[in-house]
Order: structure tokens, then C-alpha cells, then sequence
């Protein structure tokens, strides 16, 4: 493995991110990246195609996916790396959770229409296409209709966790997406823990996490010196990345900026060969 920046959190086009894997790739070697994990939310599909442009670039690509669980009614997301992406089990998963995504996006477009707004579920999928569906692709539909100034006024205004026309999705427990990535190989890590109840964090340390994402723009420096210190006290991993979207996010700034290095990942490769060993 090279020396260089490591990112490993970015979205694409097949989930909420507005970059395709090509133009995901271009960006991340400009930005001077040699490692990255594309972790799309509830979906794998990005991988190979992401894989099949940053060789060109001598990118390191490492499976990744994003899924959003439930702690005590709190939403963890929760990073898998190393996955096996063509696991049959984990891609039955998968496909149930997105699944899910479209019936929430369903219930939100619901509530919106209550609300007096002139929109449709396919403007939702027009955004979408074929992929995972999230609030972002509800954001841009408001966006395109002219309902809102910007992206991130739909969520200020309307769908964000405390809006008007916001619904919850149905999420697997935390312990649950465990045994799912590590069945499918892959190491699990708490995304952008951010203000985690202690109780909460005890429990996923509990149930056999194995690592935390340290650096994330949502992190203040007091945030990454405090989770930097549980990996140390609990001898867990470390990772980190941009959680980069792109587009209408405006969040161009992000990539690059936040990265980790590569004895990070090298400290995962190790166990992940201790865990098949
Ligand atoms: P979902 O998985 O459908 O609940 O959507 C969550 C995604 O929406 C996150 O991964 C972010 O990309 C985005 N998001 C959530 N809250 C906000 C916010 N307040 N402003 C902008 N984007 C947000
Ligand atoms: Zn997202
Ligand atoms: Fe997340
Ligand atoms: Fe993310």
C-alpha cells in the first residue's frame, strides 16, 4: 500500500450523492486521495464501477456500505468495510432496506401532499433513478419544483428529523447490521457519532463494534480527541472521511480536507487477516 490521504466515506449517485462513480473518482484523485471506500446507504452497486476508474489512478478502493440501524429509538449508522459486496445474504439485506426507503419516502411525499404541496412520488423517483431513495432526493424534487430557495432549506423547513413532513424509516438494530457485515467479512464501524448518549456507545462496544469514524466534518477538533481516545481505551479501530455527496450538498470543500491515513487501514487489513485466520 502507498502512502497518501484515505477517505473513507463518500456517496454516490446510487445512493444520495450527486457524483457518478467517474466523476466520484476524477474528484478524489484531484483532490489527492490514494485510498477510498465508497459507502453508499444500503447499497453496493457503485463498487465495481468506482473500482473500474481508480485503477487507472492507482486508487485503493475498499467495498464499503452505510447502514442506518436503531439503538434505544436513536438512528446509528453504522460503516461496513471489507464486505464481500456479492454476498447473496448481505445484498437480500440490502434490497429489504431499500425497499423500505421507497415506502418511507412514500409516507413523507404523503405528508407533504397534507401540507399543501404539489408533489408527486415520481418526482421523487425522477431524482432517485434506480437508486437507494433518501431525503436528499426529496430535497432536490422540492428544489426542482420551486417549493424551496436551496437544498438544504427542505430540510430545515420540512423533512428534517423534527420537520413537519418528516418520517422515520424502520431500521434493523444495531446488533442485527453487525452479525450482517460481519457475515459478509467486513469490519463495523459507528459513522459520525457526533453527540452519542454514553449509554449508547457502550452498548455498540458491547455487541462487538470494531471501530469508530473519528474524523467526519460534523467532528470539532474536541470531537476527534474524544473518540480518538475511546478507540485507545477500548483497543478499537479508527477511520474517517468526507461523507462527501456533492451537487446541490454544495460540500465540494469536504474532499480532501477530511481524510485519514493509511496506517489507519492498515490496522484494519491486520484484522481483518487475525479475524479469518
Ligand atoms: P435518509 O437516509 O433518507 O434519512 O437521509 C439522510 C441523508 O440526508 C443523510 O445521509 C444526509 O446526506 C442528508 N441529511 C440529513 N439531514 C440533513 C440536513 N439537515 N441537511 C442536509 N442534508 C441532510
Ligand atoms: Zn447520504
Ligand atoms: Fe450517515
Ligand atoms: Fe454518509
Amino acid at each position: 500500500m502507498h502512502s497518501g490521504k484515505v477517505d473513507l466515506h463518500m456517496h454516490t449517485v446510487y445512493s444520495d450523492g450527486f457524483l457518478t462513480p467517474k466523476e466520484l473518482v476524477e474528484k478524489a484523485h484531484s483532490r489527492g486521495l490514494t485510498c477510498i471506500s465508497i459507502t453508499d446507504h444500503d447499497t453496493v452497486d457503485a463498487i465495481d464501477e468506482v473500482k473500474s476508474y481508480a485503477d487507472k489512478y492507482g486508487i485503493d478502493v475498499i467495498p464499503g456500505v452505510e447502514i442506518s440501524t436503531n439503538v434505544d429509538g436513536v438512528e446509528i449508522h453504522i460503516l461496513g468495510y471489507f464486505i464481500n459486496h456479492y454476498d447473496s445474504e448481505l445484498l437480500k439485506y440490502l434490497k429489504f432496506f431499500r425497499e423500505e426507503r421507497y415506502f418511507r419516502a412514500k409516507r413523507i411525499i404523503d405528508k407533504l401532499i397534507k401540507l399543501g404541496f404539489d408533489i408527486s412520488i415520481t418526482d421523487v423517483e425522477n431524482e432517485a433513478q434506480n437508486s437507494a431513495i433518501g431525503r436528499p432526493h426529496i430535497a432536490s424534487a422540492l428544489l426542482k419544483l420551486g417549493y424551496t430557495k436551496n437544498f438544504y432549506e427542505a430540510f430545515n423547513k420540512l423533512i428534517g428529523d423534527f420537520g413537519p413532513a418528516y418520517e422515520q424509516k424502520i431500521h434493523v438494530s444495531a446488533k442485527s447490521a453487525f452479525k450482517i457485515l460481519n457475515d459478509a467479512g467486513g469490519l463495523t464501524f459507528i459513522a459520525h457519532p457526533g453527540n452519542l448518549k454514553e449509554s449508547i456507545l457502550k452498548k455498540l462496544i458491547e455487541w462487538g463494534i470494531d471501530g469508530i469514524e473519528v474524523t467526519h466534518p460534523s467532528h470539532d477538533r474536541y470531537k476527534v480527541k474524544f473518540y480518538r481516545g475511546i478507540t485507545q481505551q477500548y483497543c478499537l479501530l479508527e477511520s474517517g472521511g468526507s461523507d462527501f455527496h456533492g451537487g446541490a450538498k454544495d460540500d465540494y470543500h469536504n474532499i480532501g480536507k477530511y481524510f485519514i491515513s493509511t496506517s489507519k487501514v492498515e490496522a484494519m487489513r491486520k484484522m481483518i487477516s487475525k479475524n479469518t485466520a
